[in-house]
């Protein structure tokens, strides 16, 4: 079934200069690039967008780190785009994630892991209406 995703090159990636390494991944593993913006989240944005865990220990260490520098947002269209995106991306901890995922290869720690994917239908559904509208 041909779905639809939003994934983002978080902040420390930006800094990092792989962009471009990671979006030649995402058209290499199939993906339509529907969408593509950068943009630099307000503190208040961030916390929004991660707002389901804004009872976590990490949600203030998270929502600073995702407002600290410029991202870049994607939307996202495949075959089980949202399946593929996170196998893809790897385990939220790099150190745990596979080899040839990219939080293995460009993600510096639990919270500075490179990149961001939806995790479901509903959620996709949400996080997509909150950057492309
Ligand atoms: N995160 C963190 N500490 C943790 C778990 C998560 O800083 O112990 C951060 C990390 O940047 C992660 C984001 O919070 O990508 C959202 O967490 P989630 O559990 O949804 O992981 P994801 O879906 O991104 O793999
Ligand atoms: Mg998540």
């Amino acid at each position: 079934m041909t779905e639809r995703t939003l994934a983002i090159i978080k902040p420390d990636a930006v800094r990092k200069k792989v962009i471009g390494r990671i979006i030649q991944r995402i058209e290499d593993e199939g993906f339509e690039i529907l969408g593509l913006k950068m943009v630099h989240l307000t503190r208040e944005e961030a916390r929004k967008f991660y707002y389901v865990h804004k009872d976590k220990p990490f949600y203030e260490s998270l929502t600073d780190f995702m407002s600290s520098g410029p991202s870049v947002v994607l939307l996202l269209e495949r075959e089980n785009a949202i399946k593929h995106w996170r196998e893809v991306m790897g385990a939220t901890d790099p150190a745990q994630a596979r080899p040839g995922t990219l939080r293995r290869q460009f993600g510096f720690s639990i919270e500075r892991n490179a990149v961001h994917g939806s995790d479901s239908p509903q959620t996709a559904e949400y996080e997509i209406a909150f950057f492309f509208g």
